[in-house]
């Protein structure tokens, strides 16, 4: 079966290509894109500023943030059904190495594979993909593509806020240092803990979204110090959970000057490759639980489960500032790349994203 896919050529280098589909095997799932987000990483990757795709090995195909349809499933396959609305995991796990068998991270996995960045697990910047049944997940019928395309997004926000301890409740209070995608989805996730939430960003934009997804409070960082502005809100005692969103340095750096005594701390942002300097002292004194958060395997159904419950709450759709027919690829990764300020989520869309 022949179809339309864009491969990641180099650096600036995006073609839309035909392709004859592989056979597809007993365990996999043949999936047709609905919608498919463009993710901050693959900007970076697009704009060479990121190792994270590999086209040094070979053109792949972009996409994490990917919402279908099943079309076709491997004579194997039991828990997805012809006509499914489909969701998937990013970094893929072998089940069988050494790590694999030890019960650890998808990460850690010693022969992993991460869809849309290799050459080996095509993402959603197509018309079809193929999936294996154990990293495919059914969403509810009722949900839009453009909605469920947000899952692999707010599934980083989950794990990074649930994943590893830093566990908010009521009595917290959560301090989210960034505003863009990830930091929204902690500030969601938090803000139904019952904490209060504290989103910390220099861009008055993204302040104001923070504002219309769960944060309390809003804080610029450049407008007098950070320690200060938290010291004042929690009469010094600081915030008692911090999650990291930004990946910038001198968000990172802030985390050992925000946390509270004993405060959990979940680092999400991206900064790979660089070295940031900090203030590692303060995790002796003030005795900081520090969790990174990287892959998840098994925390999809969750967020689908959590993310039913809220998805009224909260205007996911609003969070899509521009939508690009597949076709109009150029367009889109123009709006992604070149105009930040005002994309919040550049949504690629197919034929039938409407449907409901
Ligand atoms: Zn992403
Ligand atoms: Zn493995």
């Amino acid at each position: 079966m022949k179809c339309k896919q864009a491969f990641m050529h180099g650096p600036f280098d995006l073609r839309i290509e035909e392709v004859e589909l592989p056979e597809l095997g007993p365990d996999q799932v043949l999936i047709q894109l609905g919608a498919c987000g463009i993710c901050g990483s693959d900007v970076e990757c697009f704009e060479g500023k990121s190792a994270e795709g590999r086209y040094d090995i070979a053109p792949y195909t972009p996409g994490h943030e990917w919402c279908g349809k099943a079309v076709a499933v491997g004579s194997n396959v039991t828990s997805v059904k012809i006509g499914n609305k489909v969701v998937g995991d990013c970094v893929l796990p072998c089940f069988q190495c050494a790590n694999c068998k030890d019960g650890k991270m998808p990460s850690a996995c010693l022969n992993w594979r991460e869809v849309g960045f290799h050459p080996n697990s095509p993402g959603g910047f197509g018309e079809y993909m193929i999936l294996e049944e154990a990293y495919t997940h059914v969403i509810p019928d009722d949900w839009r593509y453009d909605f469920g395309a947000w899952v692999e997004t707010f599934n980083v926000s989950y794990w990074g806020v649930w994943g590893n301890g830093c566990d908010p409740d009521a009595s917290d209070v959560c301090a989210i240092v960034g505003g863009g995608p990830i930091g929204l989805g902690a500030c969601m996730i938090c803000k139904e803990s019952g904490a209060t939430v504290i989103c910390i960003d220099p861009l008055e934009q993204r302040r104001q979204n923070a504002l219309q997804y769960g944060a309390d409070i809003v804080l610029d960082p450049t407008a007098s110090p950070i320690e200060e502005q938290i010291a004042e809100i929690t009469n010094g005692r600081m915030a008692d959970v911090v999650i990291e969103c930004s990946g910038n340095d001198i968000g990172i750096a802030s985390i050992f000057d925000i946390a509270g005594h004993s405060a959990r701390i979940g680092v999400v942002g991206h900064s790979i490759g660089r070295k940031v300097p900090v203030e590692i002292g303060k995790v002796i004194w003030k005795t900081l639980h520090i969790a990174g958060s990287g892959g998840t395997y098994h925390w999809f159904p969750r967020t689908i489960r959590f993310l039913h419950k809220i998805k009224d709450k909260y205007d996911f759709k609003a969070l899509n500032t521009h939508y690009f027919k597949f076709e109009d690829l150029d367009a889109a990764m123009d709006m992604a790349c070149n105009h930040k300020d005002i994309a919040r989520k550049v949504m690629l869309t197919f034929p039938g994203m409407d449907e409901v």
